[in-house]
């Protein structure tokens, strides 16, 4: 799963991109569910103005676990 640092500014970008709807508003600033996280094209970190978005090391995943992970939210 990938994570949004301190570094984020709120710009709600990247929000409408995710479609897991993974992103949501945090305590203080945009955060990234890891349930809902499939690192789909990375679409969110492609548009982030500041490249606040980077790969979770807490919830590092092979392609293999991401894809049954889309799967599995794609018919839930
Ligand atoms: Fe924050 Fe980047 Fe998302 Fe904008 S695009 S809300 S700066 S994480």
């Amino acid at each position: 799963a990938l994570r949004i640092t301190d570094e984020c500014i709120n710009c709600d970008v990247c929000e409408p991109q995710c479609p897991n709807t993974a992103i949501s508003m945090g305590p203080e600033h945009y955060i990234i569910d890891p349930d809902r996280c499939t690192e789909a094209w990375a679409k969110c970190q492609v548009f982030c103005p500041v490249e606040c978005i980077e790969v979770d090391p807490d919830h590092t995943e092979d392609r293999e676990t991401l894809e049954a992970k889309f799967r599995r939210l794609a018919v839930s």
